[in-house]
């Protein structure tokens, strides 16, 4: 089974709630070591994530890298969680 970008895209919020199975884990971290691309979408998902960790309704837009990273930069502009660390 190969896992194409497009592949790890579609599961890759599942990926990160540990939700896939072993196998297809096992192909993801695979694909992650060798592709730049989504070792980034990886890291701006999680940090979308943390950020509407309330209300979860973040989709990941398979095949809009440019649109995902604006809106990446749209909720780190407008952060509305409350910290309550101070
Ligand atoms: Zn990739």
């Amino acid at each position: 089974m190969k896992v194409d970008c497009k592949h790890v895209w579609e599961h890759i919020s599942e990926y990160i709630d540990n939700g896939v199975d072993a196998k297809l884990r096992e192909e993801i971290e695979r694909h992650l070591e060798h592709c730049e691309i989504c070792s980034a979408i990886l890291d701006s998902t999680r940090n979308i994530l943390v950020l509407t960790a309330d209300d979860r309704t973040f989709e990941l837009p398979v095949g809009y890298s440019e649109r995902m990273h604006k809106r990446l930069a749209k909720e780190l502009a407008s952060p509305e969680q409350d910290s309550d660390d101070k």
